[in-house]
């Protein structure tokens, strides 16, 4: 058996790493086919040019007409790492029996796509690459991370510790994927959602070769906090629980007070007064806030905006009909 296999590769601003990564990723191609898994005809490298400024989109179209290996997918303008992912994933769908999605500055082994398309084989839909230690991250990044995966955990999210959106998916998980429509994407989230059987791979994480990180701490803060928001009603819930508190609180504060009244005592201490008011001023702004948030992406979903256009699509599908015409001939020619 074997399988169409594409490798969806978003590329944001990706220049100095395209031609390397085209270089390796076309030996993996190899290899896998080799081994007869895949079909090298048919499979393809497909790179998602997520809007970039740089020359990455001529380095691929460059890439598409040296090797028909190589498809682009070129979007409207940039729409963030996920939506250009799912683009990617969503156009593969059709073509191919299964998707390894990775990042374009290889920080991720790609080693383990072997291990992937094995797990694969042996009947799995859903393979996550986990990163086996994350000894290479800044402190400050390994740290983050660690707690932004137990505060997901504590709020009964259910994502795979150390994976990012390095995995494989066959088509009928694709199928699924397809089904969820929301606005708000955040893939982590909403893989583990679609079910089938699923493992995992284990792999070293590098640092990156070449080009900077296109995740600086403001959109990674912002990633996490839609990861959050967009799985899970408890803030909201902790937020209600929290206003019964303070109010319960209040009550028994009115009482006590009402009490030491009627038993001729003064009140004083502005200060504790004017402290209360603050605090429980700031507590409701923050309330608001939150809710706000939902209320939000309720709005986005509502609107249901498309999550990706395309502008330019490269694909050797008439090549592929064209080799298919040609073999035909031959065979005439046989005959
Ligand atoms: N990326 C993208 N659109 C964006 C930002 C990033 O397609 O708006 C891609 C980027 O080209 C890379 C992947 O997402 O292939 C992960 O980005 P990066 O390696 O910069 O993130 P880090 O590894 O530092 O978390
Ligand atoms: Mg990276």
């Amino acid at each position: 058996m074997s399988d169409v296999l594409y490798l969806v590769v978003p590329c944001y601003n990706e220049e100095e790493v395209l031609p390397v990564t085209a270089e390796k990723l076309s030996q993996v191609m190899a290899g896998l086919e080799k081994k007869g898994w895949i079909c090298g005809r048919k499979s393809r490298v497909l790179f998602v040019d997520d809007g970039s400024k740089d020359r990455t989109w001529e380095l691929i179209r460059a890439l598409h007409q040296e090797n028909p290996l190589f498809s682009g997918l070129c979007l409207a303008r940039n729409r963030g790492h996920q939506n250009a992912l799912l683009a990617g994933l969503m156009e593969a769908r059709t073509r191919a029996d299964v998707v390894i999605s990775m990042d374009a500055d290889l920080q991720d082994d790609v080693a383990a796509v072997e291990a992937m398309m094995e797990k694969y084989r042996q009947g799995c839909d859903i393979v996550y690459g986990v990163r086996s230690s994350r000894k290479k991250d800044t402190w400050f990044k390994r740290n983050t991370a660690l707690a932004f995966y137990r505060f997901m955990k504590l709020l009964g999210v259910d994502i795979v510790y150390n994976h990012a959106d390095y995995r494989l998916m066959s088509r009928r998980a694709l199928e699924g994927l397809a089904q969820f429509k929301e606005v708000n994407l955040f893939l982590r989230g909403l893989v583990p959602l679609i079910g089938y059987r699923s493992d995992t791979v284990e792999y070293e994480r590098k640092e990156r070769f070449a080009g900077e990180s296109k995740y600086p701490l403001k959109k990674m803060l912002s990633f996490a906090f839609d990861g959050i928001t967009s799985f899970s009603v408890k803030p909201i819930r902790f937020i209600c629980a929290l206003g019964v508190f303070i109010f319960s609180v209040s009550l028994i504060m009115l009482i006590y007070f009402l009490v030491i009244y009627w038993m001729g005592k003064t009140v004083v201490g502005w200060s504790t007064i004017v402290i209360s008011i603050w605090a429980i001023g700031g507590l409701q702004l923050l309330a608001i806030g939150v809710i706000g948030e939902y209320i939000g992406k309720v709005y986005l979903e509502v609107k249901a905006r498309p999550r990706y256009l395309i502008a330019q699509w490269l694909n050797e599908e008439s090549q592929d009909q064209a080799e298919e015409g040609e073999k035909e001939t031959k065979e005439v020619q046989k005959v």
